[in-house]
């Protein structure tokens, strides 16, 4: 965590040629926020950082974006409160009353979807054909309840879009390599998908203590008790990744961003890494005017 870092927003190639679309991933570093170490780009109203620090904060990456109007102002910011649902909203401007749910959808111009994280998946969808956009939440329950695919789905339900003319870009998220779950998640991913069985590593620590001294802890377990067996590690990237395929978008038309939230938090924020105290970074997507 180095203090003074400069801003730098993550870009998905997919959406490189699209000069009416407006889209960033958000990192750790460049803000002004300081309760997090160094000074830090916080955009989540989180326990520890100041309304007024979040709202700089967010109007410094709004200005990085060009999401301001002709006057400067920046353009809304929409949101949605998070609850690991495959709940989607259809939006076209900020609403009275805060919606819940884990995905935004819209087609309307001047305005940037968001979708807030620090480990889970933000996925973005763009139709580059009828300029409708997309933002989702895709932490493992989010995954389980099929979010991406059902967002998608959505935006043809509503919009009429062709999976062809769809472009999608999955953000910063934690990866396998980190993502120690327990067999309960598994359990819930096998119910689900045919596929599961790609999602999961099982990684076997040489390091860890009773690998080393098997005899030591064989003699110190009671029965049933104390698990020697592989950490499960689940792959949150390629569960999306195969939702998107399953909703009709093709590979290649499917940006991936590197880096793990977890194995770097000098880059990103870690719900995970940091024990829970960490700030949060934002996936956004909106539309020019013309
Ligand atoms: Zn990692």
């Amino acid at each position: 965590m180095s203090p003074g870092g400069s801003l730098e927003i993550l870009r998905a190639p997919v959406f490189s040629a699209l000069p009416w679309l407006v889209h960033g991933f958000s990192t750790r570093q460049g803000g002004v926020s300081t309760c997090y170490g160094g000074k830090t780009l916080n955009l989540g109203l989180t326990q520890h950082d100041t309304k007024d620090n979040v709202e700089r904060n967010r109007r410094i990456l709004l200005n990085a974006l060009r999401a301001t109007d002709s006057n400067g102002d920046p353009w809304p910011l929409l949101q949605v409160k998070q609850i690991h649902s495959s709940i989607v909203h259809r939006v076209s401007a900020s609403a009275n009353e805060p919606l819940i749910g884990d995905g935004l959808i819209t087609n309307g111009s001047s305005l940037l979807l968001a979708i807030k994280t620090a480990d889970c998946v933000p996925v973005l969808v763009a139709d580059v054909k009828r300029r409708v956009v997309a933002a989702f939440h895709a932490g493992w329950r989010g995954t389980v309840a099929r979010i991406a695919e059902k967002g998608v789905g959505e935006m043809r339900r509503q919009f009429g879009s062709l999976p062809r003319d769809l472009r999608a870009a999955i953000g910063p998220c934690i990866r396998r390599c980190c993502y120690k779950v327990g067999h309960e998640v598994r359990a819930q991913f096998e119910s689900q998908f045919s596929y599961a069985g790609d999602l999961f590593e099982e990684v076997f620590d040489s390091n860890a203590i009773h690998v080393r001294y098997p005899l030591l802890f064989l003699n110190q377990r009671a029965p049933g008790h104390g698990d020697l067996g592989p950490e499960i590690h689940l792959d949150l990237v390629e569960a999306n990744r195969r939702q998107l395929e399953d909703a009709g978008l093709r590979e290649e038309h499917i940006s991936v961003i590197d880096g793990c939230t977890a194995c770097d938090t000098t880059r990103f924020f870690s719900h995970r890494a940091e024990f829970g105290k960490t700030g949060r970074m934002m996936a956004v997507i909106g539309i020019r005017p013309d």
